[in-house]
């Protein structure tokens, strides 16, 4: 690989880039190959060649990392002390911090994003295990209900089990880790299938976990693709729970293919969410949350405010506004410090997105892209693109593309506005921009979505619940409302006297 693609990476990310070798799958304590013997080669999104080969677990491989997962559950891990199992968790999260500076490279390297926001993830990641060790200890709490002096009942949270965790690839480390770290700080076992299309920096995680000697089977990491390694996870009645983060017609896929063995699920799915400025927002303010919500990571992220609603006396000079920074953004190679947009993470990912902004031309758009530097061209590139005049019932408008594209319409009235807002199936996020406060609060309780922001980028408050309505998901995670999802609560009722009991039979 040319060295001067790593300019601005660290000698920890040089290092970790120049000894990547092929992938196995971390079982039970080990790197092993897939009991197939089968790989897959794993592709870079800069120049489309080949960067390693990746073992290719499938159901053999799933059953002894779940089998390992179960022992593990039933031995060390499951009889351990809360305070034992969190100083693994804490000690997790020193060691990704120590190895930021590799891990951020490689993710770049691997999915095309740009490195200046994977440092961000990355660091997110380490917090994601911190946190939960925190929440652990001071909000894993039951309750008690008293019954006068008749009964003390009260509640216990247990692990539920062995947590069946899978992934996409659009933010893989940060996603990783957000499920991995409440499963195993509330007491459950793993076994992780993450996207097949980013599998480098799980493959650190395994290395990193390794590190902090877990007990074997704690942790698990079968790479694979998802209709063999994914589907037999979900099919595997010793599987108790699934997290799944990714398409929304692979959720039900999912949902359909999980029934019968009685899982439970928590689903985070696509979105296609809104961004919606009155006539009275702080435009530059609100021009700048837009443009980075669209544009940052790719334009892959599922938060992504892919719908931008203008009131019309203010829809021309925003729309000069924005077509300016189109025409600016930094798109380049995802190494490069100054990088803003990189490439799509595979070529059937890039002909998708192509596809809606030709679908967009059919229906009726005009479409205004910006610019893409000719030595990238062997990339998966797609330059920033505005799709003007789009309308509601158009397929770019209703549809999730998942790309640096962004459909924009105008309103007369904030009636208006809510009804085009909600006429999607999807209800992940929102963005309202006005300074009336009353309006701002009115506008954010009628969009139909999981999270609303109101003259604010997306922001993450680690402790507030994250997850979508509609067909962007079932459930939150996010500060302690994961526990409801990784625990059983159980009640226990004592008898503190001597409470009635019929007398059945008694002479
Ligand atoms: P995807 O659904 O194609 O794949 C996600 C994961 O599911 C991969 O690991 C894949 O191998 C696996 N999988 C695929 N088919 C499977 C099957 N039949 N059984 C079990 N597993 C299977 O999604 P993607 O393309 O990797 O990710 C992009 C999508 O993820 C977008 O729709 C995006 O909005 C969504 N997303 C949602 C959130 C959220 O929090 N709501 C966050 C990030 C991404």
């Amino acid at each position: 690989m040319s060295t001067d693609r790593l300019t601005d990476v660290s000698e920890a990310g040089k290092k970790a880039i120049n000894s990547i070798s092929n992938i196995k799958l971390y079982i039970d304590g080990s790197f092993v190959d897939a009991e197939s013997k089968k790989t897959f080669d794993n592709i870079s999104p800069f120049t489309n060649e080949k960067i390693n080969t990746v073992a290719s677990g499938d159901e053999a491989d799933i059953a002894k990392a779940v089998k390992a997962a179960r022992k593990a559950y039933k031995g060390e891990w499951g009889n351990m002390k809360m305070k034992d199992r969190l100083t693994y968790i804490y000690k997790i999260a020193d060691l990704i911090d120590e190895h930021i500076d590799e891990i951020a490279p490689l993710e770049s390297y691997d999915t095309g994003l740009p490195i200046s926001q994977t440092k961000k993830m990355v660091a997110r990641a380490a917090n994601n295990f911190r946190f939960y060790a925190e929440m652990v200890s001071a909000r894993l709490v039951g309750e008690v209900y008293q019954v006068d002096d008749e009964f003390l009942n009260y509640t216990v949270q247990k692990p539920v089990g062995i947590a069946g965790l899978i992934t996409p690839w659009n933010a893989p480390f940060m996603l990783e880790t957000w499920k991995i770290a409440p499963a195993l700080a509330t007491g459950n076992t793993v076994v992780l299938k993450p996207a097949e299309l980013s599998p480098l920096t799980a493959n650190r995680l395994a290395e990193i976990i390794d590190k902090a000697e877990l007990p074997d089977g704690v942790f698990n990491v079968v790479h694979g693709y998802g209709e063999t390694a994914g589907a037999s996870l979900v099919a595997n009645p010793d599987v108790e729970l699934i997290s799944f983060t990714g398409e929304t017609t692979t959720g039900s896929e999912i949902m359909k293919n999980g029934a019968d063995s009685l899982k439970r699920f928590s689903m985070e799915l696509g979105g296609k969410s809104p961004i919606i400025v009155f006539e009275d927002a702080d435009v530059d303010r609100a021009l700048d949350a837009c443009t980075w919500g669209i544009f940052s990571f790719n334009g892959e992220r599922c938060t992504a405010n892919s719908r931008l609603y203008l009131h019309e006396s203010i829809a021309e000079s925003f729309i000069e506004n924005l077509k300016d920074r189109v025409a600016n953004i930094r798109v380049g190679d995802p190494m490069r410090a100054d990088t803003q947009v990189g490439p799509l993470i595979h070529t059937d990912h890039y002909n998708n997105v192509k596809s809606y902004i030709e679908l967009a031309k059919e229906e009726g758009c005009e479409v205004i892209s910006g610019n893409i530097p000719g030595e990238l061209n062997r990339g998966n590139y797609v330059a920033p693109t505005i799709l003007l005049n789009a309308k509601n019932n158009m397929r770019i408008v209703q549809e999730e593309i998942f790309g640096p594209v962004i459909a924009v319409m105008t309103f007369k009235d904030e009636a208006e506005v809510i009804e085009l807002a909600n006429d999607v199936r999807y209800g992940l996020a929102g963005y309202v921009w006005t300074k009336d406060m009353q309006r701002g609060h009115r506008v954010a309780h009628a969009i139909d979505s999981g999270m609303l922001w109101v003259n604010s980028q997306n922001v993450r408050d680690l402790r507030t619940p994250f997850g979508g309505s509609k067909h962007s998901g079932i459930g939150r995670e996010g500060g302690h409302y994961a526990f409801d999802f990784y625990t059983e609560t159980k009640i226990i009722h004592v008898a503190m006297g001597d409470h009635h009991i019929p007398q059945f039979g008694k002479k």
